[in-house]
């Protein structure tokens, strides 16, 4: 058995100095590649699926579908909810058998942000599953599984980080730092000062979103401040979109599907192994 909370990944990777990398999935050729990735490199990794990604999955389905693939590798596997947006979602997630719960409240007031998300911690401490709390709203660049467009990305106040995580027990801490979801326009300017400030006041280790287009020198510089995992998204959803499109194209009236989606599967295992590196966790899976 190889499936493991984020908890005991993280911990891990922040005394190991490097970053779990966490890729959301929404069928089986995400999973496969995400899980082919890190296990050639043999690194520990996570799996991950937003709301609509469940729904669209199935919860039970998911988390059966990870646990049978992952159960056969020799590497650690984290099943986390990315960005749950209520009590009941977690709740639910810890029903199906998820190892991690993310509570995204970062909308809403601190003092309701921290009164939910103890919820979540009371609830999923006590199945020994970890929790992912979230201070300052994470731009998003286009509409996508984590949410709406939104550029009013309001950076995370170190203050704030410290309130939060003393008065919650959340196990790893997502902080708005400059980074956004989907695309970015321009080059990111992570401000590592409040990394490194956020850091220090809280102890736990950091989570970065947005992780598709962050230059390497950065993701580097991050994990050496204490971010211990970092989300890949749209940088999947991208390649294998594309390699799809090229193979439709080169294939018109192909009725194996299995044909066309094998270069796209294998595009993502590509990029899944490239990013897994950037994060320096090749070699460090332990079981
Ligand atoms: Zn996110």
């Amino acid at each position: 058995m190889s499936i493991v909370t984020n908890k005991e990944l993280l911990d891990r990777a922040k005394a190991g100095h490097y970053a779990v990398a966490a890729f959301n999935t929404n069928n089986l050729e995400y999973t496969q590649a995400s899980l082919q990735a890190a296990a050639e490199l043999n690194a520990p990794v996570i799996i991950a699926a937003a709301k609509s990604e469940i729904d669209y999955m199935n919860g039970y389905a998911f988390v059966a579908m990870v646990k049978a693939l992952a159960e056969r590798l020799p590497i650690p596997v984290g099943i986390h909810l990315d960005h749950g947006p209520s009590f009941d979602e977690a709740v639910r997630c810890l029903r199906y058998g998820f190892t991690s719960v993310m509570y995204d409240g970062s909308a809403l007031s601190l003092e309701e942000n921290i009164a939910n998300t103890q919820k979540v911690v009371a609830a999923a401490h006590a199945c020994g599953v970890s929790v992912e709390g979230e201070i300052g709203v994470i731009g998003q660049t286009t509409d996508g599984p984590e949410g709406k467009k939104n550029e009013m990305a309001g950076l995370a106040d170190p203050a704030q980080c410290e309130q939060f995580v003393k008065a919650t027990g959340v196990d790893c801490l997502a902080a708005a730092i400059g980074n956004a979801h989907g695309l970015y326009a321009r080059k990111p300017e992570l401000r590592f000062d409040l990394l490194k400030d956020i850091e220090q006041r809280t102890g736990v280790p950091l989570v970065l979103h947005g992780g598709t287009g962050i230059p390497e020198e950065d993701i580097r510089k991050a994990i050496t401040m204490g971010v211990a995992k970092i989300n890949f998204s749209t940088v999947m959803r991208k390649g294998c979109i594309e390699t799809l499109t090229a193979t439709l194209n080169a294939h018109p009236g192909e009725l194996d599907l299995m044909k066309l989606l094998t270069p796209a599967k294998q595009k993502m295992v590509e990029i899944a192994k490239h990013h897994i590196m950037m994060c320096m966790s090749d070699g460090k899976a332990w079981k």
